[in-house]
């Protein structure tokens, strides 16, 4: 990959003030992207961490604050990137939630909750952004599925049908654009250590006794055979690898980052 291919390419991540979103914006940023960041913050430390962004990088980012769970707030980010930044390339849905319980506990309104986040917000993202990709026939769209878009687990209903959906999605939209210079790929992380991470780490220390390290290790060890959490940055960098040109093929894939969690 060249230092400069996706320099002046103008990206759109969805839920990108934290966690796998900002590295991703962050690692965009890092390749001369022009960045429209989305997601949930103080306005002040939004503003910071825009003018930290487009300093470190020397490319313009700007913020929306859409909150993707509402159908019209989905449906006008697209167009609000392009009246800021007049055209888009990358799209990265990223933005997730996801509720912890056994299906038959699931409230229907939080049900569709994260279905409205972490599907529906890609459709009208995607739908918003294909026409212009058409247009200069080329485009990249990256969705941040979960390995749980790949695979059951207890206790998460609505996150593994929503992701499970995400990647039906993201192969429809592969196919549809197949002969074209868009892709549309997915990305499934194991447990990253985004904030989450972090604070079940801190809990599983306290009650054991033992060191964050170690709270940190045991979490990801149940989980995954590398015994080690993915980094942000390793999400991020697979996601940017999606969108040059060496990846120009890869079509409808969905990409584990799970430390081997789904090769037992
Ligand atoms: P996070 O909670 O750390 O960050 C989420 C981001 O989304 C924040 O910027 C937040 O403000 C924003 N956001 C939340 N609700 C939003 C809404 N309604 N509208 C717009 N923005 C909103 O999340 P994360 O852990 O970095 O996860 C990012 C994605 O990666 C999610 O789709 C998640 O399902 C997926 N994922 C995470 C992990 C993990 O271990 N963290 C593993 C696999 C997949």
């Amino acid at each position: 990959m060249t230092a400069s291919e996706l320099q002046g390419r103008v990206a759109l991540v969805t839920g990108s003030t934290d966690g796998i979103g900002l590295a991703i914006a962050r690692a965009l940023a890092g390749r001369g992207c022009a960045v429209m960041l989305n997601g949930f913050g103080e306005a002040d430390a939004i503003a910071a961490l825009c003018a930290d962004i487009a300093a470190a990088h020397g490319v313009k980012v700007a913020h929306a604050a859409a909150d993707l769970r509402l159908e019209a707030d989905a449906a006008e980010l697209v167009p609000r990137t392009l009246g800021r930044f007049g055209r888009l390339d990358i799209v990265v849905n990223n933005a997730g939630t996801q509720h912890k319980g056994p299906v038959e506990q699931h409230p229907p309104a939080r049900w569709r909750e994260v279905m409205a986040l972490n599907l529906d917000a890609a459709f009208h993202t995607i739908r918003g952004a294909l026409p212009g990709m058409r247009e200069r026939d080329w485009g990249r769209i990256v969705n941040i599925a979960s390995v749980y878009g790949l695979a059951g687990g207890v206790d998460r209903s609505s996150y593994v049908a929503s992701k499970h959906g995400l990647v039906g999605l993201t192969k429809a939209v592969a196919l549809e654009t197949a002969s074209t210079g868009i892709t549309c790929n997915a990305v499934c992380p194991g447990d990253v250590a985004t904030r989450i991470f972090h604070r079940n780490a801190k809990l599983l220390a306290e009650r054991e006794q033992i060191s964050r390290a170690e709270a940190g290790q045991r979490i990801a060890a149940g989980n995954m055979p590398s015994g080690r959490v993915v980094a942000p940055e390793q999400v991020a960098a697979l996601a940017v690898f999606l969108c040059t040109t060496a990846a120009d093929e890869i079509r409808g894939a969905a990409l584990p980052v799970d430390g081997a969690w789904l090769a037992r």
